[in-house]
């Protein structure tokens, strides 16, 4: 079984509003500000709002991630929580966050057995180190 048989993007957009916010990490910032041709400060001052100690990006008023028109504007350079989704850390935690996620994300399959899943989280976690 490969990661692609228990997930498919079908482009909804679903999981770039509300859904507890998309973190930014150090990466993440300097790589988006150099796409967006602005500087670490002003990204944050101008794209983001602070979770704690952590930048994570604005919404607009209609609950989409900052960055979303149809389209991720920054696809090239989305941060590294977006690239993951959902093959993601919690999902090793507790594999029945697979099915909570997939209640939010319809390019998510269901009908699999917990060790498939698990096994598709790691080999993908793997390559993105
Ligand atoms: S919610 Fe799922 S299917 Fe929709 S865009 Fe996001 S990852 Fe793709
Ligand atoms: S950065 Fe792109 S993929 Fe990530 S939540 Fe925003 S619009 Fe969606």
């Amino acid at each position: 079984m490969k990661p692609s048989d228990i997930f498919k993007c079908e482009k909804c957009g679903d999981c770039c509003k509300g859904y507890g916010g998309t973190f930014v990490t150090e990466k993440d910032i300097k790589a988006i500000a150099g796409y967006l041709k602005t500087d670490h400060k002003s990204f944050i001052k101008d794209y983001c709002y602070m979770s704690g100690s952590r930048p994570v990006l604005a919404q607009q008023k209609n609950g989409y991630c900052i960055f979303w028109d149809k389209i991720c504007t920054i696809h090239p350079v989305k941060p590294k929580m977006c690239k993951q989704w959902p093959f993601i850390k919690s999902v090793l935690i507790d594999v029945n966050n697979w099915q909570i996620m997939a209640s939010v994300c319809p390019g998510i399959r269901i009908d699999m057995p917990d060790d498939i899943i698990g096994e598709c989280v790691r080999k993908e976690l793997s390559k993105n180190q």
